[in-house]
């Protein structure tokens, strides 16, 4: 009894949190999903729902996820070496720097490359 009480009380702090119901269901329990900050989830089940389509799908979710991590980690990375070329005036220092903003920004574009290569497989 204390379970249902739960789980309506979660739903009406989703919603009023600006949760968004979904029409699609809980593959577990057949509850509603709900679409919250970005993720799905069954409030009855208390979990988060994650749509699968094939076993090939969720490699391509999970590289293509960690790519743009990878992408992200990396830009950070280019800003953080910018800050730190912009105050030295050690030119061996410099020469360091642009050598490893050179390497990191070639791994960006070939990580955008990769990425660009998947999504154009995924849309055939
Ligand atoms: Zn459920």
């Amino acid at each position: 009894m204390n379970e249902e009480k739960d789980y309506m009380k979660r739903m009406t702090d989703a919603l009023r949190s600006g949760a968004k119901m979904l029409s699609e269901h809980c593959p577990v329990c057949g509850s509603p999903i709900f679409e919250i900050k970005g993720e799905l989830w069954c409030l009855k089940c208390n979990k988060r729902v994650i749509k699968i389509k094939s076993e090939e799908e969720i490699g391509m979710a999970v590289s293509a996820y960690s790519l743009m991590n990878t992408i992200s980690v990396l830009s950070t990375k280019v800003e953080e070496l910018t800050v730190i070329l912009a105050r030295t005036v050690d030119l061996e220092e410099i020469r360091r720097i642009s050598e490893t903003l050179n390497i990191v920004l070639g791994t960006i574009e070939q990580t955008i490359k990769l990425l660009k290569i998947m999504k154009e497989e995924q849309s055939k």
